[in-house]
């Protein structure tokens, strides 16, 4: 065992590796992980100096909280190589400040800037020849935090884990995505948790997602608890909806979560001189768009595929396919962004961030 210090993280490395069994062309997503992971724990009120150590199991007591109370938070993110072998992350100090934020509305401390941008570039020095160089591929990396604290009592946990996996990812090609549009389930609403990153709001979207993939959709169309008439988010990505030539979001809030891609898509977009409207889109406008033929595109957006076009919704027993356009304002807007990501383009913004 080799532990080196030199800096505020201390590295422990793995005396053995195992990126000879993995096939990077034949990368799927999120199933693979690499040698090491960052742990950082939060004992007696301080988070301590953050390790790199092998990758490998833990041991949590059976109370710990997050097992009873779910208090976890993750964010998700991306590294990317040049052809130059440089590595580059993606306006990775938003994902620190939402993660934050996530702990905040769950009761977890926030972890301290240095921790999470030292922790993390450590980390991807370690493992840096696992990020993988084939186009289109990249690191997924997976901050989170949950209570590792002991105790029945329904409270916060006093001791929590910050850690980071790395798992190299192949391009995510979707195919042809059905989605349904929720009539009933909601993902989140006024004054919950659904703007953090919280472990329990995927779990409460698995049942109605499963209900939609009997029905032969990939995926759940979220819409408002209230009356289920404002679009706000596809699956886990926010939605994108292109009537004619204009390009509309919903507004962030409560219930929907302020994501980097779209925020990121819809500056993009105004750059290309797209028209952009950030504003509450109904279920009726766009069944009636669909109807009249000015629905034009549907995509969802996140870090993991970026850009997911959507191909078909579904609503009260109908079914609407959209156009199957040459041009789409979602491949253009996925090439601008990933020319950004993998230095392959100029970036006026000043998004790209030397790990
Ligand atoms: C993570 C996430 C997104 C996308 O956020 P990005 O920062 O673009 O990855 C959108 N909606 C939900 C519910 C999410 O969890």
């Amino acid at each position: 065992m080799e532990i080196t210090g030199k800096n505020f993280v201390s590295v422990e490395k793995s005396t053995t590796s195992k990126i000879d069994q993995i096939d990077f062309d034949n990368l799927s997503f999120g199933s693979v992980f690499t040698d090491h992971m960052l742990v950082c724990n939060y004992k007696n009120g301080a988070w301590e100096a953050p390790q790199v150590v092998p990758y490998g199991p833990i041991t949590l007591d059976p109370s710990a909280k997050i097992f009873h109370y779910g208090q976890s938070i993750f964010e998700g993110m991306k590294a990317y190589k040049d052809s130059n072998e440089d590595v580059w992350l993606f306006r990775p100090l938003d994902n620190h400040k939402r993660l934050n934020i996530s702990a905040k509305r769950l009761a977890i401390p926030e972890i301290p800037e240095k921790f999470f941008m030292e922790g993390l570039k450590t980390l991807l020095e370690v493992d840096e020849k696992w990020i993988p160089k084939k186009d289109g591929s990249s690191l997924y990396i997976r901050p989170f935090i949950f209570a590792s604290g002991e105790g029945f009592h329904a409270s916060p946990a006093n001791e929590y884990k910050f850690m980071i996996c790395l798992a190299p990812s192949g391009s995510y090609f979707s195919g042809k995505v059905k989605v349904l549009i929720e009539e009933k389930y909601s993902r989140s609403a006024n004054g919950g948790v659904g703007y953090a990153k919280a472990g329990g709001n995927y779990a409460g979207q698995f049942y109605p997602t499963q209900l939609a993939v009997e029905k032969g959709y990939n995926q759940v169309i979220w819409t408002d608890d209230n009356t289920h008439e404002y679009i706000e988010e596809a699956g886990a990505m926010n939605i994108f909806v292109r009537i004619n030539d204009t390009l509309i979001t919903g507004p962030t809030s409560d219930r929907i979560l302020d994501g980097i891609t779209r925020k990121s898509i819809i500056e993009i977009a105004k750059d290309e001189n797209i028209s952009v409207e950030v504003r509450k889109i109904t279920v009726t406008e766009v069944v009636e768009a669909a109807k009249n033929g000015s629905l034009k595109e549907m995509f969802g957006a996140g870090t993991a595929a970026v850009i997911s076009p959507i191909s078909t919704f579904g609503y009260k027993e109908t079914d609407y396919d959209l156009p199957e356009l040459t041009e789409s304002y979602a491949s253009r807007l996925k090439t601008r962004i990933t020319d950004i990501q993998y230095n392959r383009s100029e970036d006026k913004f000043g998004w790209r961030y030397k790990a």
